[in-house]
Parts: C-alpha cells; sequence; structure tokens
C-alpha cells in the first residue's frame, strides 16, 4: 500500500436502515445509522489498508454533520478538506429491502450541505498536494457542488494527479436519463482511470451487451485503465496494450454495499506510488486479484464502512 495522498471528493451521508427487513420504509419499528457516500468510503477504504487518503466534501454543521466526520477520523483519514455549512442539514437516505425484492430509497436533500459545496471553499492546497484524485457519485448533478467539483478536478490535473472516476449512477437523482449520460460522459475524457460497474456500462452505452465491444466503445485516448465491475463475476480491464478479466473470489455474500468503493479503493492504493503498474499487465493483474478480495470480503458483512477489509484479511482471503 502506498504512501501517497489519494484525496476524494464528494458527499458523505448517513443511510438509514430498518431494523427489521422485509418492511417498506413506513411500517419500519426503527432505523439503524450506516454511514456511507461512495466518496468517502472511498477514502477509507485506503485508510483501512494502510494507505494516505483525505476526503473533500461538505457536511451539516449538526450531530450528524460531527458524527460523520468524527468516523473520518476514526479510521485516520485527512479531514483538513471538509467544510460544514451553516444553515443547511447534513444529507440522508432512508434505504430499505422490501419484500417483494425491490429497494426502496427516500433522500433528506432539500438541499442538503453536501450540494452547497462552493469552489472558493474548496481546500487547494489539500488537493494540490495528492497523487490521486478521486470522485464521482452526485456532485455533477446540482449547483454549487457541480462547480467546485469541476474545479477541482481542474486544480488536480494540473497538480499532475492522476485523476480517477466513479460515475456511480443514482439514477433516481438526475432531472433525467438523458441529462445524467450527457452530463457523465460530458467529464469522461478529462479521468486517467475509469471504473464502471456493468449496470452502468448498459447505460452508458444504451446496449444490453456486457462484453469487450461495448467496453471499448466507451474508450477514450487519453485513458490509461478502464474498469468494469461484475459482481460475483470478478472485473475486467482495459489498456492501450491489453486487457482481460480476473475472477472474483468466492465468499458468504449478505450485503453488497459499498464492494465497488472498496474496489477502487484498494487499486488506488496500489498503485499511488508506482503507476508504471498501469502498463505491466502481470502486476495490474495481482492489484486487481486483491481489489477483487477486498471487493468480496465488503460483501460478508452488513453496510459498507463496517465491512472495509484491512490488508491482513484480504491476504488472507488470498492465501485461501
Ligand atoms: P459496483 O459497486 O461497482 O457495482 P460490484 O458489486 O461489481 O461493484 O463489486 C466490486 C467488486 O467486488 C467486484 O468486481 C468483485 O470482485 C467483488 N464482488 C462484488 N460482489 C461480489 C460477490 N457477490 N462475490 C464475490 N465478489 C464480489
Amino acid at each position: 500500500t502506498g504512501s501517497g495522498l489519494i484525496v476524494s471528493f464528494g458527499e458523505m451521508l448517513i443511510d438509514f436502515v430498518p431494523t427489521v427487513s422485509g418492511v417498506s420504509l413506513a411500517e419500519a419499528p426503527g432505523f439503524l445509522k450506516a454511514p456511507g457516500g461512495a466518496p468517502a468510503n472511498v477514502a477509507i477504504a485506503v485508510a483501512r489498508l494502510g494507505g494516505k487518503a483525505a476526503f473533500v466534501g461538505k457536511l451539516g454543521d449538526d450531530e450528524f454533520g460531527h458524527m460523520l466526520a468524527g468516523i473520518l477520523k476514526e479510521n485516520g483519514v485527512v479531514a483538513d478538506g471538509i467544510t460544514f455549512d451553516q444553515g443547511a442539514r447534513t444529507a440522508l437516505a432512508f434505504v430499505t429491502l422490501r419484500a417483494d425484492g425491490e429497494r426502496e430509497f427516500m433522500f433528506y436533500r432539500n438541499p442538503s450541505a453536501d450540494m452547497l459545496l462552493k469552489p472558493e471553499e474548496l481546500n487547494l492546497e489539500l488537493i494540490r498536494s495528492a497523487k490521486v484524485f478521486h470522485y464521482g457519485s452526485i456532485s455533477l448533478i446540482v449547483e454549487p457542488c457541480r462547480s467546485a467539483h469541476l474545479k477541482a478536478m481542474e486544480v488536480a490535473k494540473d497538480a499532475g494527479c492522476l485523476l480517477s472516476y466513479d460515475p456511480n449512477l443514482r439514477l433516481p437523482l438526475w432531472p433525467s436519463a438523458e441529462e445524467a449520460r450527457k452530463q457523465i460522459l460530458s467529464i469522461w475524457e478529462k479521468a486517467d482511470l475509469i471504473k464502471v460497474s456493468d449496470v452502468e456500462l448498459e447505460f452508458l452505452t444504451g446496449s444490453d451487451k456486457i462484453d469487450d465491444e461495448s467496453a471499448m466503445s466507451l474508450w477514450h485516448p487519453n485513458l490509461k485503465l478502464l474498469l468494469v465491475t461484475l459482481g460475483e463475476h470478478g472485473s475486467r480491464y482495459y489498456t492501450k496494450n491489453f486487457h482481460g478479466s480476473v475472477d472474483a473470489f468466492h465468499v458468504n455474500t449478505v450485503d453488497t454495499t459499498g464492494a465497488g468503493d472498496s474496489f477502487v479503493g484498494s487499486l488506488l492504493a496500489k498503485i499511488v506510488d508506482d503507476q508504471s503498474i498501469l502498463e505491466d499487465e502481470a502486476r495490474l493483474r495481482s492489484v486487481l486479484t486483491y481489489s477483487n478480495a477486498c471487493g468480496a470480503i465488503t460483501t460478508t458483512k452488513k453496510g459498507a464502512i463496517p465491512a472495509l477489509p484491512k490488508d491482513e484479511d484480504v491476504l488472507a482471503l488470498i492465501r485461501g
């Protein structure tokens, strides 16, 4: 695990999950509080593996915001990039798996503090000191966090950071599917490394095929690595010179929340000090084996953050 700084930009929120499963939100007798937000999960994934990570985003100056900042710090994530909004409250999501297997979401975003991060509130010094800048989820959707997102990307790029993008499509939060596709693709060519899920690949290409041809249709000339995650089928990788796939580990899956964040965070932690790995297929495959193991372990416990592994857990799974 490398020592260079990985900055993860975006939102952090609390998922309220009913204490019993199979009921609607209205019928839930109570809720468990699960901290989440893809960019925050990535920062904690890196730190838990022994890497250096910072989170840049905005929280409400309320009980939940201070709880989330505390969770980042307890996990060893640098918190100098967090700002607190004096007016708006921390984002909340109510998530339940209904008896029919459908996930039901309700959001407190009205607007929530994460969406109110302004470009002038960014800790530019922190961003400039990073080796890798990771981003992608809801911050592209609305102003002013959209402008903050674009500015942070630009500053990171100018400072020579590797830009890592995980679109983390949250379709219900976009005004329309068309707008989501357009906006995601509008920042596509800025990234050096992109990770998409199989579902996102289908959405972005508009094709229901998940094969090399559809993945390569998303290729752009500045890209160093394109990753497609396939859940229990592992992951695929594409570079200018080679492509292939790496099998998943067999584990007892309980909850897949955070698997993709664990996967991408671990990959960034492994390449931050030596980006030549991206050009060497054998070394890249060994990193992806490690990242697949991280993703697999993350599915074995409820919630994202509690399930993110330590290096020793990953090595134990790989050794078998
Ligand atoms: P995303 O959040 O991007 O959809 P995935 O659910 O595909 O991410 O998970 C990321 C990685 O975690 C996968 O590429 C795989 O290696 C691992 N993983 C996810 N789900 C499972 C599972 N059920 N069994 C084993 N490994 C898994």
